[in-house]
Protein backbone atom coordinates (compact mmCIF):
# COMPACT_ATOMS: atom_id res chain seq x y z
CA UNK A 1 0.00 0.00 0.00
CA UNK A 2 1.38 3.77 -0.89
CA UNK A 3 2.29 5.67 2.17
CA UNK A 4 2.24 9.71 1.35
CA UNK A 5 5.13 11.02 2.44
CA UNK A 6 5.12 13.97 5.01
CA UNK A 7 7.68 16.80 3.31
CA UNK A 8 10.25 17.90 5.64
CA UNK A 9 13.50 19.76 5.58
CA UNK A 10 13.39 19.89 1.60
CA UNK A 11 12.68 15.75 0.89
CA UNK A 12 9.64 13.46 1.48
CA UNK A 13 9.72 11.53 4.59
CA UNK A 14 7.85 8.92 5.93
CA UNK A 15 9.44 8.52 8.99
CA UNK A 16 9.86 11.64 11.30
CA UNK A 17 12.60 10.95 14.05
CA UNK A 18 10.76 11.92 17.05
CA UNK A 19 8.12 9.59 18.97
CA UNK A 20 5.21 8.94 16.82
CA UNK A 21 2.56 6.15 17.77
CA UNK A 22 2.12 4.88 14.17
CA UNK A 23 -1.61 6.47 13.97
CA UNK A 24 -2.26 6.81 10.28
CA UNK A 25 -5.61 7.03 8.03
CA UNK A 26 -6.91 6.02 4.79
CA UNK A 27 -6.62 7.99 1.87
CA UNK A 28 -9.69 6.73 -0.56
CA UNK A 29 -10.20 7.01 -4.63
CA UNK A 30 -14.07 8.51 -4.33
CA UNK A 31 -14.85 7.06 -7.48
CA UNK A 32 -14.08 3.50 -6.73
CA UNK A 33 -14.03 3.28 -3.34
CA UNK A 34 -10.94 1.96 -2.98
CA UNK A 35 -8.34 2.40 -0.59
CA UNK A 36 -5.31 4.50 -2.37
CA UNK A 37 -2.76 5.02 -0.12
CA UNK A 38 -2.37 5.56 3.75
CA UNK A 39 -1.44 8.45 5.26
CA UNK A 40 0.44 8.73 8.84
CA UNK A 41 -0.92 11.07 11.71
CA UNK A 42 1.89 12.73 13.37
CA UNK A 43 1.94 13.37 17.32
CA UNK A 44 2.63 16.40 18.74
CA UNK A 45 6.41 15.26 19.41
CA UNK A 46 6.49 15.17 15.34
CA UNK A 47 5.44 18.49 15.11
CA UNK A 48 7.26 19.99 17.32
CA UNK A 49 10.62 18.10 15.58
CA UNK A 50 8.84 20.07 11.89
CA UNK A 51 8.38 23.30 13.93
CA UNK A 52 11.93 23.28 14.92
CA UNK A 53 12.96 22.49 11.42
CA UNK A 54 11.04 25.57 10.05
CA UNK A 55 12.40 27.90 12.88
CA UNK A 56 15.99 27.09 11.52
CA UNK A 57 14.98 27.62 8.34
CA UNK A 58 12.92 30.68 9.33
CA UNK A 59 16.10 32.56 10.30
CA UNK A 60 18.05 32.83 7.42
CA UNK A 61 14.96 33.12 4.57
CA UNK A 62 13.92 36.24 6.52
CA UNK A 63 17.22 37.93 5.71
CA UNK A 64 17.34 36.59 1.79
CA UNK A 65 16.94 39.78 -0.73
CA UNK A 66 13.03 40.17 -2.12
CA UNK A 67 14.70 40.15 -5.45
CA UNK A 68 15.72 36.62 -4.82
CA UNK A 69 12.31 35.51 -3.09
CA UNK A 70 10.47 36.70 -6.00
CA UNK A 71 12.37 34.86 -8.36
CA UNK A 72 12.15 31.87 -6.35
CA UNK A 73 8.33 32.94 -6.71
CA UNK A 74 8.37 32.96 -10.33
CA UNK A 75 10.16 29.70 -10.67
CA UNK A 76 7.61 28.28 -8.90
CA UNK A 77 4.79 29.74 -10.82
CA UNK A 78 6.47 28.38 -14.00
CA UNK A 79 6.57 24.83 -12.50
CA UNK A 80 3.04 25.00 -11.81
CA UNK A 81 1.99 26.48 -14.99
CA UNK A 82 4.21 23.50 -16.93
CA UNK A 83 2.69 20.41 -14.76
CA UNK A 84 -0.99 21.83 -13.85
CA UNK A 85 -2.14 18.41 -15.25
CA UNK A 86 -0.56 16.55 -13.27
CA UNK A 87 -1.35 18.37 -10.18
CA UNK A 88 -5.26 18.50 -11.42
CA UNK A 89 -4.56 14.79 -11.86
CA UNK A 90 -3.91 14.29 -8.33
CA UNK A 91 -6.64 16.69 -7.18
CA UNK A 92 -8.77 14.44 -8.83
CA UNK A 93 -7.34 11.31 -7.89
CA UNK A 94 -8.23 11.76 -4.41
CA UNK A 95 -10.79 14.24 -3.96
CA UNK A 96 -12.98 12.97 -6.89
CA UNK A 97 -14.67 16.17 -8.21
CA UNK A 98 -13.95 16.30 -12.61
CA UNK A 99 -10.78 16.96 -14.08
CA UNK A 100 -11.94 20.44 -15.60
CA UNK A 101 -13.00 21.75 -11.83
CA UNK A 102 -9.60 20.55 -10.81
CA UNK A 103 -7.85 22.51 -13.30
CA UNK A 104 -10.04 25.70 -12.25
CA UNK A 105 -8.27 24.92 -8.63
CA UNK A 106 -5.11 24.84 -9.20
CA UNK A 107 -5.60 28.05 -11.92
CA UNK A 108 -7.20 30.12 -8.93
CA UNK A 109 -4.33 28.99 -6.66
CA UNK A 110 -1.75 30.12 -9.25
CA UNK A 111 -2.79 33.11 -9.42
CA UNK A 112 -2.10 33.97 -5.54
CA UNK A 113 1.55 32.85 -6.68
CA UNK A 114 1.06 35.46 -9.13
CA UNK A 115 0.58 38.07 -6.59
CA UNK A 116 3.22 37.40 -4.15
CA UNK A 117 5.83 37.14 -7.38
CA UNK A 118 4.90 40.98 -6.72
CA UNK A 119 6.34 40.99 -2.72
CA UNK A 120 9.15 44.00 -3.63
CA UNK A 121 6.20 46.24 -4.45
CA UNK A 122 3.65 44.41 -1.93
CA UNK A 123 6.43 45.08 0.64
CA UNK A 124 7.45 48.72 0.18
CA UNK A 125 6.98 50.77 3.64
CA UNK A 126 6.41 54.92 4.47
CA UNK A 127 8.87 56.98 5.14
CA UNK A 128 8.67 61.20 6.67
CA UNK A 129 11.65 63.24 6.24
CA UNK A 130 11.78 66.09 9.22
CA UNK A 131 9.32 64.54 11.16
CA UNK A 132 11.09 66.53 13.63
CA UNK A 133 13.77 68.31 12.60
CA UNK A 134 16.41 66.26 10.63
CA UNK A 135 14.56 63.61 12.34
CA UNK A 136 13.12 61.39 9.73
CA UNK A 137 10.43 58.28 10.71
CA UNK A 138 9.67 55.22 8.70
CA UNK A 139 7.82 51.98 8.65
CA UNK A 140 8.27 48.82 7.11
CA UNK A 141 6.95 45.08 7.65
CA UNK A 142 8.50 42.11 8.95
CA UNK A 143 8.18 38.46 8.94
CA UNK A 144 6.60 36.51 11.71
CA UNK A 145 8.73 33.53 11.94
CA UNK A 146 6.89 30.01 11.56
CA UNK A 147 3.21 30.02 10.15
CA UNK A 148 0.95 27.15 9.97
CA UNK A 149 -1.36 26.39 7.82
CA UNK A 150 -4.34 24.19 8.28
CA UNK A 151 -6.41 22.85 5.32
CA UNK A 152 -9.72 21.23 4.20
CA UNK A 153 -10.24 18.43 2.29
CA UNK A 154 -12.57 20.67 -0.74
CA UNK A 155 -9.52 22.55 -1.94
CA UNK A 156 -6.52 20.50 -1.56
CA UNK A 157 -4.03 22.64 -3.62
CA UNK A 158 -6.06 26.07 -3.62
CA UNK A 159 -6.46 27.07 -0.32
CA UNK A 160 -2.82 26.03 0.82
CA UNK A 161 -2.03 28.39 -2.35
CA UNK A 162 -4.10 31.18 -0.60
CA UNK A 163 -1.71 31.42 2.30
CA UNK A 164 1.82 29.76 1.43
CA UNK A 165 3.25 31.80 -1.50
CA UNK A 166 2.48 35.10 0.62
CA UNK A 167 4.00 33.95 3.88
CA UNK A 168 6.94 32.46 2.17
CA UNK A 169 7.51 36.00 0.17
CA UNK A 170 6.46 37.82 3.29
CA UNK A 171 10.42 35.45 5.00
CA UNK A 172 8.04 33.33 6.90
CA UNK A 173 8.29 29.71 6.77
CA UNK A 174 5.56 27.40 6.55
CA UNK A 175 4.13 24.27 7.99
CA UNK A 176 0.71 22.98 5.95
CA UNK A 177 -1.35 20.44 7.65
CA UNK A 178 -3.61 19.77 4.62
CA UNK A 179 -6.58 17.37 5.19
CA UNK A 180 -5.70 14.18 5.56
CA UNK A 181 -8.70 12.97 2.77
CA UNK A 182 -6.42 14.04 0.22
CA UNK A 183 -3.30 15.07 1.38
CA UNK A 184 -1.10 14.55 -1.65
CA UNK A 185 -1.18 18.28 -4.21
CA UNK A 186 0.06 20.01 -0.81
CA UNK A 187 3.04 17.30 -0.85
CA UNK A 188 3.58 17.75 -4.35
CA UNK A 189 3.18 21.70 -4.14
CA UNK A 190 5.57 21.93 -1.64
CA UNK A 191 8.28 19.57 -3.50
CA UNK A 192 7.95 21.86 -6.56
CA UNK A 193 8.65 25.11 -4.29
CA UNK A 194 11.82 23.34 -3.11
CA UNK A 195 12.72 22.38 -6.89
CA UNK A 196 11.82 26.07 -7.72
CA UNK A 197 14.87 27.08 -5.56
CA UNK A 198 12.94 27.12 -2.16
CA UNK A 199 15.53 26.74 0.56
CA UNK A 200 14.50 23.19 2.72
CA UNK A 201 12.63 23.79 5.57
CA UNK A 202 11.20 27.13 4.25
CA UNK A 203 7.66 24.80 3.40
CA UNK A 204 7.20 21.51 5.20
CA UNK A 205 3.97 19.44 5.06
CA UNK A 206 3.00 17.18 7.89
CA UNK A 207 0.23 14.70 8.17
CA UNK A 208 -1.99 14.06 10.93
CA UNK A 209 -5.85 14.61 12.27
CA UNK A 210 -6.93 16.86 15.33
CA UNK A 211 -3.86 15.63 17.59
CA UNK A 212 -1.13 17.37 14.92
CA UNK A 213 -3.64 20.44 14.79
CA UNK A 214 -3.97 21.06 18.05
CA UNK A 215 0.00 20.92 18.20
CA UNK A 216 0.23 23.50 16.08
CA UNK A 217 -2.07 25.52 18.10
CA UNK A 218 -0.17 24.95 21.62
CA UNK A 219 3.81 25.46 19.85
CA UNK A 220 5.74 28.25 21.18
CA UNK A 221 7.24 28.88 18.17
CA UNK A 222 4.12 29.19 16.06
CA UNK A 223 3.44 32.65 15.50
CA UNK A 224 0.64 32.56 13.50
CA UNK A 225 -2.45 30.12 12.01
CA UNK A 226 -4.61 30.35 8.65
CA UNK A 227 -6.94 27.64 9.31
CA UNK A 228 -9.82 26.83 6.82
CA UNK A 229 -12.53 23.84 7.41
CA UNK A 230 -16.02 23.52 9.00
CA UNK A 231 -17.10 26.15 11.41
CA UNK A 232 -17.36 23.90 14.66
CA UNK A 233 -13.54 23.12 14.02
CA UNK A 234 -12.59 26.92 12.67
CA UNK A 235 -14.35 28.30 16.03
CA UNK A 236 -11.72 25.90 18.39
CA UNK A 237 -8.95 27.06 16.37
CA UNK A 238 -9.41 30.50 16.79
CA UNK A 239 -10.26 30.13 20.52
CA UNK A 240 -6.87 27.66 21.08
CA UNK A 241 -5.26 29.91 18.85
CA UNK A 242 -5.57 33.00 20.09
CA UNK A 243 -5.44 31.61 23.58
CA UNK A 244 -2.21 30.51 23.22
CA UNK A 245 -1.32 34.09 21.83
CA UNK A 246 -1.01 33.60 18.26
CA UNK A 247 -2.36 35.36 15.50
CA UNK A 248 -5.03 33.53 13.96
CA UNK A 249 -7.41 33.53 10.73
CA UNK A 250 -9.91 30.80 10.95
CA UNK A 251 -12.20 30.81 7.66
CA UNK A 252 -15.01 28.72 8.19
CA UNK A 253 -18.26 26.94 6.77
CA UNK A 254 -21.28 28.34 4.99
CA UNK A 255 -24.97 29.03 3.53
CA UNK A 256 -24.52 30.45 0.46
CA UNK A 257 -27.92 32.10 -0.74
CA UNK A 258 -28.62 32.96 -4.48
CA UNK A 259 -31.69 35.60 -4.24
CA UNK A 260 -33.62 35.82 -7.46
CA UNK A 261 -35.68 38.77 -8.50
CA UNK A 262 -38.38 38.92 -10.10
CA UNK A 263 -37.36 41.02 -13.10
CA UNK A 264 -33.77 38.60 -13.87
CA UNK A 265 -32.79 36.57 -16.90
CA UNK A 266 -34.37 33.41 -15.58
CA UNK A 267 -32.28 31.39 -17.97
CA UNK A 268 -28.84 33.32 -16.57
CA UNK A 269 -30.67 32.40 -13.40
CA UNK A 270 -31.47 28.85 -13.63
CA UNK A 271 -27.44 28.25 -15.38
CA UNK A 272 -26.18 29.66 -12.10
CA UNK A 273 -28.04 27.62 -9.79
CA UNK A 274 -26.88 24.62 -11.61
CA UNK A 275 -23.52 25.76 -11.86
CA UNK A 276 -22.80 27.20 -8.29
CA UNK A 277 -24.87 24.49 -6.73
CA UNK A 278 -23.99 21.10 -8.37
CA UNK A 279 -20.01 22.35 -9.52
CA UNK A 280 -17.99 20.51 -7.26
CA UNK A 281 -20.89 17.84 -5.57
CA UNK A 282 -21.65 21.05 -3.91
CA UNK A 283 -18.53 20.76 -1.86
CA UNK A 284 -17.32 24.56 -1.91
CA UNK A 285 -17.49 26.71 0.61
CA UNK A 286 -19.05 29.07 -2.22
CA UNK A 287 -21.44 26.66 -3.45
CA UNK A 288 -24.77 28.10 -3.35
CA UNK A 289 -27.20 25.69 -1.28
CA UNK A 290 -29.96 28.31 -0.83
CA UNK A 291 -32.07 29.64 -3.47
CA UNK A 292 -34.27 32.59 -2.80
CA UNK A 293 -37.33 32.59 -5.53
CA UNK A 294 -38.91 36.30 -4.98
CA UNK A 295 -42.26 35.23 -6.38
CA UNK A 296 -43.90 34.90 -8.90
CA UNK A 297 -40.61 33.50 -10.18
CA UNK A 298 -40.69 30.12 -8.26
CA UNK A 299 -42.26 27.89 -10.65
CA UNK A 300 -40.63 29.23 -13.65
CA UNK A 301 -37.21 29.26 -12.31
CA UNK A 302 -37.36 25.14 -10.65
CA UNK A 303 -38.74 24.30 -14.12
CA UNK A 304 -36.05 26.04 -15.88
CA UNK A 305 -32.89 23.94 -13.45
CA UNK A 306 -35.07 20.49 -13.77
CA UNK A 307 -34.27 20.89 -17.19
CA UNK A 308 -30.98 21.46 -16.74
CA UNK A 309 -30.30 18.96 -14.32
CA UNK A 310 -31.53 16.34 -16.99
CA UNK A 311 -28.24 16.60 -18.70
CA UNK A 312 -25.86 16.39 -15.91
CA UNK A 313 -23.90 13.54 -15.85
CA UNK A 314 -22.97 12.36 -12.74
CA UNK A 315 -19.44 9.90 -12.63
CA UNK A 316 -15.51 9.21 -12.51
CA UNK A 317 -14.21 12.96 -12.83
CA UNK A 318 -11.51 11.10 -14.86
CA UNK A 319 -13.91 10.44 -17.80
CA UNK A 320 -14.79 12.35 -20.29
CA UNK A 321 -18.31 14.13 -20.23
CA UNK A 322 -19.12 13.84 -16.59
CA UNK A 323 -19.77 16.85 -15.28
CA UNK A 324 -20.12 16.46 -11.33
CA UNK A 325 -18.25 13.62 -9.34
CA UNK A 326 -18.51 11.37 -6.11
CA UNK A 327 -18.69 12.76 -2.48
CA UNK A 328 -15.65 12.80 -0.80
CA UNK A 329 -16.17 9.65 1.50
CA UNK A 330 -18.75 6.83 2.09
CA UNK A 331 -19.87 8.39 5.61
CA UNK A 332 -19.95 12.01 4.04
CA UNK A 333 -22.66 10.73 0.53
CA UNK A 334 -24.55 8.90 3.37
CA UNK A 335 -25.26 11.94 5.44
CA UNK A 336 -25.91 14.07 2.79
CA UNK A 337 -28.61 11.38 1.55
CA UNK A 338 -29.59 12.01 5.19
CA UNK A 339 -30.44 15.44 4.78
CA UNK A 340 -32.81 15.07 1.55
CA UNK A 341 -34.49 12.15 3.20
CA UNK A 342 -34.75 14.21 6.66
CA UNK A 343 -36.17 17.35 4.45
CA UNK A 344 -38.55 15.17 2.49
CA UNK A 345 -39.75 14.40 6.00
CA UNK A 346 -40.37 18.31 7.33
CA UNK A 347 -42.35 18.91 4.20
CA UNK A 348 -39.81 19.65 1.23
CA UNK A 349 -40.61 18.46 -2.16
CA UNK A 350 -38.14 16.65 -3.86
CA UNK A 351 -38.41 18.06 -7.32
CA UNK A 352 -35.10 15.92 -8.37
CA UNK A 353 -34.11 12.72 -6.09
CA UNK A 354 -30.11 12.18 -6.56
CA UNK A 355 -29.95 8.92 -4.42
CA UNK A 356 -29.55 6.52 -6.72
CA UNK A 357 -28.40 7.98 -9.89
CA UNK A 358 -27.08 6.42 -12.94
CA UNK A 359 -23.68 6.56 -12.47
CA UNK A 360 -20.63 6.66 -15.53
CA UNK A 361 -18.46 4.97 -13.01
CA UNK A 362 -17.56 1.75 -10.55
CA UNK A 363 -20.50 1.56 -8.50
CA UNK A 364 -18.66 1.44 -5.24
CA UNK A 365 -17.97 4.97 -5.42
CA UNK A 366 -19.20 7.35 -3.42
CA UNK A 367 -21.96 8.61 -5.60
CA UNK A 368 -25.11 10.84 -4.96
CA UNK A 369 -26.26 13.03 -7.87
CA UNK A 370 -27.66 16.52 -8.23
CA UNK A 371 -30.78 16.87 -5.89
CA UNK A 372 -33.45 19.69 -5.66
CA UNK A 373 -35.92 20.06 -2.61
CA UNK A 374 -38.39 22.77 -2.81
CA UNK A 375 -40.95 24.21 -0.52
CA UNK A 376 -38.00 24.45 2.02
CA UNK A 377 -38.57 26.58 4.70
CA UNK A 378 -36.12 28.41 7.19
CA UNK A 379 -36.99 25.85 10.11
CA UNK A 380 -35.89 22.75 8.19
CA UNK A 381 -32.52 21.11 8.96
CA UNK A 382 -31.81 20.90 5.05
CA UNK A 383 -31.79 24.78 5.58
CA UNK A 384 -30.36 24.89 9.03
CA UNK A 385 -27.30 23.35 8.67
CA UNK A 386 -24.12 23.63 6.44
CA UNK A 387 -24.87 20.21 4.20
CA UNK A 388 -21.96 20.18 2.03
CA UNK A 389 -23.05 18.45 -0.97
CA UNK A 390 -25.17 18.25 -4.75
CA UNK A 391 -28.46 19.38 -2.51
CA UNK A 392 -30.16 22.78 -3.67
CA UNK A 393 -32.95 23.83 -1.38
CA UNK A 394 -35.66 26.42 -2.81
CA UNK A 395 -37.24 28.85 -0.32
CA UNK A 396 -39.93 31.18 -1.68
CA UNK A 397 -40.23 34.47 -0.22
CA UNK A 398 -42.86 37.24 -1.93
CA UNK A 399 -40.43 40.24 -1.50
CA UNK A 400 -36.78 41.69 -1.45
CA UNK A 401 -37.07 42.35 2.13
CA UNK A 402 -38.54 39.16 2.57
CA UNK A 403 -35.52 37.81 1.20
CA UNK A 404 -32.85 39.94 2.46
CA UNK A 405 -34.00 39.67 5.82
CA UNK A 406 -33.46 35.79 5.33
CA UNK A 407 -29.94 35.84 4.18
CA UNK A 408 -28.83 38.51 7.00
CA UNK A 409 -30.98 35.98 9.58
CA UNK A 410 -28.41 33.37 8.49
CA UNK A 411 -25.35 32.84 11.06
CA UNK A 412 -23.41 32.11 8.34
CA UNK A 413 -21.84 34.72 6.10
CA UNK A 414 -19.58 33.45 3.60
CA UNK A 415 -21.20 34.39 -0.10
CA UNK A 416 -24.61 35.63 -1.58
CA UNK A 417 -25.28 36.31 -5.16
CA UNK A 418 -28.51 38.61 -6.06
CA UNK A 419 -29.55 37.56 -9.65
CA UNK A 420 -31.87 41.38 -11.07
CA UNK A 421 -31.79 43.51 -13.92
CA UNK A 422 -32.28 46.54 -11.60
CA UNK A 423 -29.39 48.48 -10.65
CA UNK A 424 -31.04 49.83 -7.69
CA UNK A 425 -32.01 46.98 -6.25
CA UNK A 426 -28.47 45.31 -7.03
CA UNK A 427 -27.20 48.15 -4.85
CA UNK A 428 -29.28 47.80 -1.89
CA UNK A 429 -28.43 44.97 -2.09
CA UNK A 430 -24.75 44.83 -2.22
CA UNK A 431 -24.92 47.79 0.32
CA UNK A 432 -27.56 46.11 2.77
CA UNK A 433 -26.32 42.11 3.09
CA UNK A 434 -24.22 41.41 5.88
CA UNK A 435 -22.30 38.49 3.67
CA UNK A 436 -18.02 39.13 3.04
CA UNK A 437 -18.64 38.27 -0.94
CA UNK A 438 -21.35 39.33 -2.88
CA UNK A 439 -22.26 38.64 -6.31
CA UNK A 440 -24.66 40.39 -8.94
CA UNK A 441 -25.71 38.15 -11.54
CA UNK A 442 -22.54 36.24 -10.54
CA UNK A 443 -23.31 33.39 -8.58
CA UNK A 444 -19.90 32.21 -7.32
CA UNK A 445 -17.92 35.74 -6.72
CA UNK A 446 -14.26 34.26 -5.94
CA UNK A 447 -12.13 37.31 -5.25
CA UNK A 448 -9.00 37.40 -7.24
CA UNK A 449 -5.48 36.75 -5.27
CA UNK A 450 -4.99 41.09 -5.38
CA UNK A 451 -8.39 41.19 -3.60
CA UNK A 452 -9.02 39.36 0.00
CA UNK A 453 -11.71 36.38 0.54
CA UNK A 454 -12.92 35.89 3.53
CA UNK A 455 -16.92 35.48 4.43
CA UNK A 456 -18.72 37.54 7.78
CA UNK A 457 -20.13 35.84 11.37
CA UNK A 458 -19.95 32.71 11.88
CA UNK A 459 -18.04 31.82 8.48
CA UNK A 460 -14.76 33.79 9.50
CA UNK A 461 -13.03 34.02 13.27
CA UNK A 462 -10.55 36.63 13.21
CA UNK A 463 -10.40 39.69 10.84
CA UNK A 464 -7.88 39.25 8.25
CA UNK A 465 -9.39 37.29 5.07
CA UNK A 466 -7.25 35.05 2.93
CA UNK A 467 -4.89 36.88 -0.05
CA UNK A 468 -4.56 40.08 -1.23
CA UNK A 469 -3.70 42.87 1.09
CA UNK A 470 -4.84 41.10 3.64
CA UNK A 471 -2.89 38.38 3.20
CA UNK A 472 0.73 40.47 3.44
CA UNK A 473 -0.62 42.15 6.62
CA UNK A 474 -1.49 39.36 7.94
CA UNK A 475 1.95 37.01 7.83
CA UNK A 476 4.10 40.39 8.66
CA UNK A 477 3.97 42.73 11.24
CA UNK A 478 4.53 46.53 11.19
CA UNK A 479 7.56 48.29 12.88
CA UNK A 480 8.21 52.13 12.74
CA UNK A 481 11.83 53.65 13.51
CA UNK A 482 12.27 57.04 14.24
CA UNK A 483 16.23 58.31 13.34
CA UNK A 484 18.16 60.89 13.69
CA UNK A 485 21.68 61.08 12.11
CA UNK A 486 23.68 64.51 13.49
CA UNK A 487 26.64 63.37 11.68
CA UNK A 488 29.84 65.83 13.21
CA UNK A 489 31.70 65.23 10.29
CA UNK A 490 29.32 66.42 7.94
CA UNK A 491 31.47 65.61 4.70
CA UNK A 492 32.38 69.27 3.93
CA UNK A 493 32.87 70.41 0.71
CA UNK A 494 33.19 67.31 -2.01
CA UNK A 495 32.04 68.16 -6.16
CA UNK A 496 32.38 64.43 -6.27
CA UNK A 497 29.24 63.00 -8.19
CA UNK A 498 27.94 61.05 -5.07
CA UNK A 499 28.24 57.58 -4.77
CA UNK A 500 26.61 54.40 -2.88
CA UNK A 501 27.92 52.58 -0.16
P1 LIG B 1 -12.88 20.10 8.68
O1 LIG B 1 -13.20 21.22 9.59
O2 LIG B 1 -13.41 18.75 9.00
O3 LIG B 1 -11.29 19.93 8.54
C1 LIG B 1 -10.45 21.02 8.25
C2 LIG B 1 -9.07 20.75 8.86
O4 LIG B 1 -9.19 20.66 10.27
C3 LIG B 1 -8.45 19.45 8.37
O5 LIG B 1 -7.08 19.66 8.16
C4 LIG B 1 -8.71 18.49 9.53
O6 LIG B 1 -7.70 17.51 9.67
C5 LIG B 1 -8.71 19.41 10.73
N1 LIG B 1 -9.63 18.97 11.80
C6 LIG B 1 -10.79 18.27 11.64
N2 LIG B 1 -11.38 18.09 12.84
C7 LIG B 1 -10.59 18.67 13.76
C8 LIG B 1 -10.67 18.82 15.18
N3 LIG B 1 -11.68 18.32 15.87
N4 LIG B 1 -9.68 19.48 15.82
C9 LIG B 1 -8.65 20.00 15.12
N5 LIG B 1 -8.52 19.88 13.78
C10 LIG B 1 -9.48 19.23 13.09
O7 LIG B 1 -13.36 20.57 7.22
P2 LIG B 1 -13.40 19.71 5.89
O8 LIG B 1 -14.52 18.73 5.98
O9 LIG B 1 -12.06 19.22 5.51
O10 LIG B 1 -13.77 20.85 4.81
C11 LIG B 1 -15.08 21.24 4.54
C12 LIG B 1 -15.47 22.45 5.36
O11 LIG B 1 -14.57 23.53 5.11
C13 LIG B 1 -16.85 22.99 5.01
O12 LIG B 1 -17.49 23.37 6.20
C14 LIG B 1 -16.55 24.20 4.14
O13 LIG B 1 -17.55 25.18 4.11
C15 LIG B 1 -15.30 24.72 4.78
N6 LIG B 1 -14.54 25.54 3.87
C16 LIG B 1 -14.55 26.89 4.09
C17 LIG B 1 -13.87 27.71 3.23
C18 LIG B 1 -13.87 29.19 3.44
O14 LIG B 1 -13.14 29.87 2.76
N7 LIG B 1 -14.64 29.74 4.36
C19 LIG B 1 -13.14 27.17 2.15
C20 LIG B 1 -13.14 25.80 1.97
C21 LIG B 1 -13.85 25.00 2.84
Amino acid sequence: MNRIPHFVDGARTTVIEAGGDGRHGEVFDPATGQVAATVGFASAAQVDAVVQVAARAARDWRDVSLSRRASVLFAFREIINARRDELAAVITAEHGKVLADAAGEVQRGLEVVEYACGIPTLLTGGFSENVSTEVDSYSLRQPLGVVAVISPFNFPAMVPLWFVPIAVACGNAVVVKPSEKDPSAAVLLAQWFTEAGLPPGVCNVVHGDCEAVDALLDHPGVRAVSFVGSTPVARHVYQRGTAAGKRVQALGGAKNHMVVLPDADLDLAADAAVNAGFGSAGERCMAISALVAVEPVGDDLVARIVERLGRIRTGDGRRPGCDMGPLITAAHRDRVAGYVAAGAADGAKIVVDGRGVPVDGDAAGFWLGPTLLDQVTPQMSVYTDEIFGPVLSVLRVESYDAALELVNANPYGNGTAIFTNDGGAARRFQHEVEVGMVGINVPIPVPMAYYSFGGWKASLFGDSHAHGRDGVHFFTRGKVVTSRWLDPRHGGVNLGFPTQT
